[in-house]
């Protein structure tokens, strides 16, 4: 399949937004109702002349908080094992949640390059809030706004720096 990134995170914090900004199409359900829907979404993009793959580890089967976690922890594993690049997506309007921090100690522990993306900067205060996505334990967070863009650009060549 070739380079391939993974997009991982706890729900609603704009992962299959950032899915959908990086492979400019509208396949990935955004907002998506409790339910069932595909787990996985695959799609194609492109930066500099470079082609990638990205895969949004969107929706779940949610009937109870415990399947959830463990759908999510179940996705991260997987992203582990087939990725080249893993963007955690956390949001800065609602900080570090405990969520968060499970999915941290599983990404801490792979060889795999991670990225942790600060999604939800929609104006230059919320980059503050940022800072502290350090105690994730995962390196500098990347500012963006999925639903503007602003700050994809360096995200992309970030994930291009990783491949
Ligand atoms: P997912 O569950 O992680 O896939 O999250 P979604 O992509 O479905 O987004 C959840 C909600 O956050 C939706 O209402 C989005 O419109 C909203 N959202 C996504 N990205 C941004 C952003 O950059 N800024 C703001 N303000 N809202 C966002
Ligand atoms: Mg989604």
């Amino acid at each position: 399949m070739g380079n391939l990134v993974a997009i991982v995170g706890r729900p609603n914090v704009g992962k299959s937004t950032l899915f959908n900004r990086l492979t400019q199409s509208r396949q990935a359900i955004v907002n998506e109702q409790a339910g069932t829907t595909r787990d996985r979404q695959y799609g194609k993009s492109e930066w500099v002349g470079k082609e990638f793959s990205v895969v949004d580890t969107g929706g779940w089967v949610v009937n109870s908080d415990d399947i959830f976690e463990e759908e999510i922890r179940k996705q991260v594993v997987l992203a582990i094992e087939e990725a080249d690049v893993i963007l955690f997506v956390v949001d800065v309007m609602n900080g570090v949640t405990d969520l968060d921090m499970d999915v941290a100690n599983i990404l801490r522990r792979s060889k795999t390059p991670v990225i942790v993306v600060a999604n939800k900067t929609d104006n230059n205060m919320l980059q503050y809030n940022a800072a502290e996505f350090y105690s994730l334990g995962l390196g500098d967070p990347y500012c963006i706004s999925a639903m503007s863009g602003s700050g994809t650009g360096e995200l992309l060549d970030c994930i291009l720096s990783k491949f």
